[in-house]
């Protein structure tokens, strides 16, 4: 059914697939567009500021002696004709000035040049156009006097221009204004060649094509190589996984490939251990769990016939042990419910507050009472008043199954219980002189159905379920707790939880 409904969604190796495509698709959009459309912007974008980075390196050297040098070795280096003019008192006189094949900037009629002054005094003293040379007559037009003369043209020397077939160059020209110290205006005045940029974009476009076809064929390969590396090693985990789905728990994970593959299979490996260690376990409970129950059972049948068979055998004595086995019985029922409770996610806390070294205080003296008469002793030690919020039924049943294995395990009879508060919790011990738990065997204790001592005997009580019920209790409260043990010398089980703070 889960399969079913998985069939519609996408595959891993076909979305890298996909992904690695449209990846490509946009990077080789990307080139198309700043290659072929957008080439004219950037040549035109790249020629001004060269254009603006020379004229303000001159603007600040026209003082020196050496001017007309730097202008000339300038021009020289840039290829940008120079020309640069002095105002004063209505006259123009020329400061430095070099040609170059082409150039506009000595061609500009008066009119012109006054135009381009005004306006660049209006812009922040700098201003640039572009301008065109005819080639047969030599009248040389501003972009803005071509405007003027037809009224759609929009700066574009496009083929529907009529001042384009060929006959006409364009060229850029920008004039930087500076004010020498007796207020005499300079005129920088830089032109450079405006290449017609769509014999290039022609050649570009047979260049991209290639690189473009290129492109998609490495992406195709990649896409292949890098869906089928990732995908292979999870299809062979998911097979593996299905194996273990039928019961199969010895299949191996351990896989090859990416690192977070390598840790799925460890963790499937993990899961697969814990899942067949709760199987085993599983089976010994019910084994012990037969067991367990058919001892009581066997007694209570054996007592009850006794009585209806043999009249002076109906004594209090034969009633007690008919009871006895019941309440064993009792006992082994309510574990094993208890642990489906806490274990059931359904499970929730009641909380309330209430001083838990009290209730250990009763628990004890209850236990004191009960155990006393078999040699048990019990040392308590409650050095402050604990109040704590939490769910008191579940948390005394803590107390009582730590209590109830330091009974079980303690071997001079005597069990131990500290309370005291330190740091904003209130910590408990329960220890015992017992045999004590081999230290490999410490992680194991807390799961269900678990027990050190396989062996079976009745003198050890226990379903392997105490701890379990205690981990789950604890688990809930958020609460931090813990063992600590040395074989032969005997077990602190101990838990923390927080002292309730009334505000
Ligand atoms: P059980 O009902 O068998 O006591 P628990 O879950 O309470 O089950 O404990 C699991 C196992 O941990 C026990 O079978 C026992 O081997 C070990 N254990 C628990 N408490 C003690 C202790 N105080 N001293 C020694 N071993 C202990």
């Amino acid at each position: 059914m889960r399969q079913m409904k998985n069939k519609n969604r996408a595959e891993i190796k076909r979305s890298i697939f996909a992904y690695f495509i449209v990846f490509s698709l946009i990077i080789i959009a990307i080139l198309w567009l700043c290659q072929t459309l957008l080439l004219d912007t950037f040549y035109y974008r790249n020629t001004l500021s060269g254009m603006k980075r020379v004229s303000s390196s001159l603007s600040e050297q026209y003082m020196y002696d050496n001017f007309s040098d730097t202008v000339e070795s300038t021009a020289l280096k840039s290829q940008y004709s120079i020309r640069v003019l002095r105002l004063s008192n209505g006259r123009v006189t020329t400061l430095a000035t070099v040609e170059t094949l082409g150039s506009s900037v000595h061609k500009l009629t008066n009119d012109q040049l006054g135009y381009i002054y005004e306006k660049a005094a209006e812009n922040g003293n700098v201003y640039y156009t572009e301008v065109y040379l005819h080639n047969v007559f030599n009248p040389i037009f501003m972009r803005e006097e071509l405007s003027a003369y037809i009224p759609q043209f929009d700066g574009d020397m496009g083929e529907s221009n009529p001042f384009s077939l060929g006959i006409a160059d364009e060229r850029l020209v920008l004039c930087r204004l500076v004010y020498d110290e007796n207020g005499d205006a300079l005129m920088l005045l830089l032109d450079s060649e405006l290449s017609p940029v769509s014999s290039v974009v022609s050649t570009l476009r047979v260049q991209l094509s290639f690189i473009s076809l290129i492109i998609l064929l490495l992406s195709l390969l990649l896409a292949k190589w890098i869906s089928g590396r990732i995908s292979r090693p999870i299809v062979r985990l998911n097979d593996k996984a299905k194996r273990l789905a039928d019961g199969g728990y010895g299949v191996d994970f351990s896989g090859d490939g990416y690192r977070e593959i390598c840790e799925l299979g460890d963790t499937l490996n993990d899961a697969s251990e814990k899942l067949s260690a709760l199987d085993r376990m599983q089976k010994e409970l019910i084994a012990n769990i037969s067991h367990d129950l058919r001892t009581p059972l066997t007694m209570i049948k054996g007592y009850a016939e006794l009585m209806r068979d043999i009249d002076s055998e109906n004594t209090p004595e034969n009633m007690q042990v008919i009871i006895d086995e019941t309440e064993r019985l009792n006992e082994l029922v309510a574990d094993i419910m208890q642990i489906s409770k806490v274990q059931s996610e359904s499970e929730s806390v009641t909380l309330e507050v209430f001083d838990l070294s009290q209730s250990i205080n009763e628990i004890i003296e209850r236990y004191r009472r009960l155990k006393h008469s078999e040699g048990f002793d019990f040392e308590l030690h409650i050095a402050d008043s604990s109040v704590i919020k939490a769910d008191k039924g579940k948390i005394l049943q803590v107390i009582c199954n730590l209590l109830n294995n330091a009974i079980n395990y303690t071997r001079n009879g005597k069990v131990i219980i500290n309370c005291f508060n330190s740091d904003g919790f209130v910590h408990v011990d329960i220890i015992d002189r017992g045999e004590g738990i081999p230290a490999e065997e410490l992680p194991n204790i807390w799961q269900r159905y678990y027990k050190v001592d396989k062996t079976h005997t009745r003198s050890r009580v226990g379903s392997g379920l105490g701890l379990s019920i205690v981990r789950g209790i604890l688990e809930l409260h958020h609460a931090r707790y813990g063992v600590q043990s040395t074989l032969g010398d005997g077990s602190r089980f101990w838990f923390e939880l927080p002292l309730f703070k009334s505000l």
